[in-house]
């Protein structure tokens, strides 16, 4: 079982950090900022069509432009993974916010999840269907509520009375507005995702971000239209605090994208947490112990941070959209990880 694995590791900031040592911070440790987002896992990026690859290199680089420039500037790193999540959400071309794919029934149901790693606090919201951001109504019941996840009619009465931006149903509808007009017109070119791929090419789009901020904060947020004509009221695990998100300052923060059933049966996100807390494995083991042993090939990909500002990213499909940068200088964007 294969699964591909970058770790960029920061030379002598490399620690294991348990509950009982709080890590002693240093002068240059308020240097350190780091930050991986992703679009999605799935089919071979080298068969997209070139308007899909650019739509989405675009995306990724002008959201992980935003958290460099947030965390260089000292941002927090939940207040980070929340601005780079609406970026992507607002962006048609991934699967989150107004590109999110549609229900068998043809509705959008949005859900996602945020996580503070400094005080385990978290919020989520499940099948929200008129939620313009749902990572920034997620954060609001985590603010607001004494509630870690809404789903459906009580999210969305909260999502009215939390004052967060609402949005006709038919927002999210671009990609079918797309196709239709593409079909009157013929110019399928214009199509921003998937319709230029067979099925065994899927790669939604899901996002997902995690941070380490110049403080020592860690955060990740994760957040989907769900898997393509799924039943009406299914969640998947972007919103399941455990399995697609997950972040503790000691441990490591971490968002994941794939088959969200499997996510979930294997508590994937704390599976990595426990890991390196139970174990004492490094972040890049724990994540790909849980990629190559625990979930089958083709189910999706991790992204993660340690509380030293390592990245790691991996996956056990063709294909992964993520990025990453960090204070080092790095910045860049990959399809599939090398
Ligand atoms: N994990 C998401 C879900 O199952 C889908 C994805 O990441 O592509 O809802």
């Amino acid at each position: 079982m294969r699964a591909i694995l970058l770790s960029i590791t920061m030379v002598g900031l490399v620690q294991s950090i348990s509950a009982q040592e709080p890590k002693m911070k240093s002068e240059s440790d308020h240097q350190i900022w780091a930050i991986a987002i992703h679009g999605g896992a799935g089919g071979e990026p080298s068969r997209w069509s070139p308007q899909k690859r650019e739509a989405r290199e675009k995306g990724l680089m002008d959201a992980l432009s935003l958290g460099k420039k947030r965390l260089a500037e000292g941002a927090n790193a939940l207040e980070v993974v929340e601005a780079v999540i609406r970026r992507l959400e607002d962006d048609a071309s991934f699967n989150a916010g107004r590109g999110s794919v549609l229900t068998k029934a043809g509705h959008a149901e949005l859900d996602a999840s945020l996580m503070n790693g400094q005080d385990l606090s978290c919020g989520a919201v499940a099948g929200v269907r008129n939620v313009k951001n749902p990572i920034s109504l997620a954060r609001r019941v985590m603010n607001d509520t004494p509630h870690v996840l809404l789903m459906g009619d009580g999210a969305e009465e909260f999502a009215e009375r939390s004052k967060v931006e609402l949005v006709e149903p038919s927002y999210f509808f671009s990609r079918v507005r797309l196709e239709k007009r593409a079909n009157q017109t013929g110019n399928v070119a214009s199509l921003p995702v998937d319709k230029h791929q067979s099925s065994d090419e899927k790669h939604f789009g899901t996002v997902g971000c995690v941070v380490r901020d110049r403080s020592g904060n860690l955060a990740a947020g994760t957040s989907t239209g769900g898997t393509s004509k799924k039943l009406e009221g299914r969640v998947g695990d972007s919103p399941i605090v455990g399995a697609g998100t997950y972040a503790d300052n000691r441990y490591a923060a971490v968002s994941g994208t794939g088959i969200g059933e499997e996510y979930i049966r294997n508590a994937v996100a704390y599976d990595v947490i426990a890991r390196i807390k139970y174990r004492n494995d490094t972040l890049a083991d724990a994540v790909s112990s849980n990629l190559s042993d625990r979930l089958e090939e083709g189910t999706g990909g991790l992204i993660a941070v340690s509380p030293s500002g390592e990245i790691v990213m991996q996956h056990n499909t063709p294909g992964m959209s993520c990025a990453a940068a960090d204070n080092s200088g790095r910045f860049e964007c990959f399809f599939s990880v090398p």
